[in-house]
């Protein structure tokens, strides 16, 4: 840490932003429930500068990108990552679910403005759930542009019950899977599915016994990421309207 300005936040060392909660997908298990398919994305200046300003004060090891799909809005991405990249935040993420275009040379230029912007781990959510709605040939366009411009990429399964279980969509995510082993892309230990948003309307039988945890909730009083959502909203306030600086020295659980 470079400077304690807010004891509530002395261990802060990731950023994330929720880049819009429009999405192509329609994903049974989304802890995040139904999505539009267009809608509001995060101001890229605003959340740029919050990088260069949070960067300046603290030791920020991650920013990460994500949605809904956040490459129905590559002008925000970018923006971010460009900042994270100027201030040296080693690792700069993107989760995506590779499918924001059915146009080749889109998805060229999409895959080589990443690689310019300075992502440099990609996490491609691929698994049974995803591949109900989206189709997988162009996550593997998507794949191979990005593979080809030197992004280096994990794929990131959702797991019903744990990656162990043998139920049928454990079953079939392994298949999708198996639909890349020629690309030699690893394969990242995914996440659990935990019973929110669809995943509860639509998988309840599957959460009878031990209830898998949100891993993505925030001890108040000890915030370790600030997450940013697409209108704004970040800690008790929002970037739109104040300063994030200032947000975080006068941030109380
Ligand atoms: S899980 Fe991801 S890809 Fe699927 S609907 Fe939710 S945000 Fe979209």
């Amino acid at each position: 840490m470079k400077q304690m300005i807010n004891p509530y936040l002395k261990n802060l060392n990731k950023i994330e932003f929720v880049v819009t909660y429009a999405c192509t997908g329609r994903c049974k298990h989304c802890s995040e429930g139904d999505h539009p398919t267009c809608g509001e994305r995060i101001d890229p200046d605003i959340a740029a500068n919050a990088v260069r300003g949070i960067a300046t004060e603290y030791d920020i090891k991650t920013v990460m990108t994500f949605g809904g799909e956040p490459l129905l809005y590559t002008d925000a991405v970018c923006a971010i990552m460009t900042a994270a990249k100027e201030r040296n935040i080693p690792q700069r993420q993107i989760i995506t679910n590779g499918y924001f275009s059915k146009d080749a040379d889109q998805i060229r230029t999409v895959a080589a403005q990443l690689a310019a912007c300075g992502v440099n781990d990609l996490l491609l959510s691929v698994d049974a759930f995803h591949q109900e709605t989206i189709p997988l040939g162009i996550v593997k366009t998507f794949a191979t542009e990005s593979k080809k411009c030197g992004i280096p990429i994990r794929l990131q399964p959702a797991w019903l019950v744990s990656a162990a279980d043998d139920n049928l969509y454990n079953i079939k995510t392994r298949e999708v899977l198996a639909a890349f082993s020629e690309f030699e892309i690893p394969v990242g230990e995914g996440n659990i599915i935990f019973p929110e948003g669809n995943a509860l309307k639509y998988l309840a039988e599957y959460f009878k016994d031990e209830l898998p945890k949100n891993p993505y909730v925030e001890d108040p009083a000890d915030v370790r990421c600030l997450s940013f959502s697409p209108g704004g909203e970040v800690l008790n306030g929002n970037v739109y309207q104040q300063d994030i600086m200032e947000m975080i020295r006068n941030y109380a659980p």
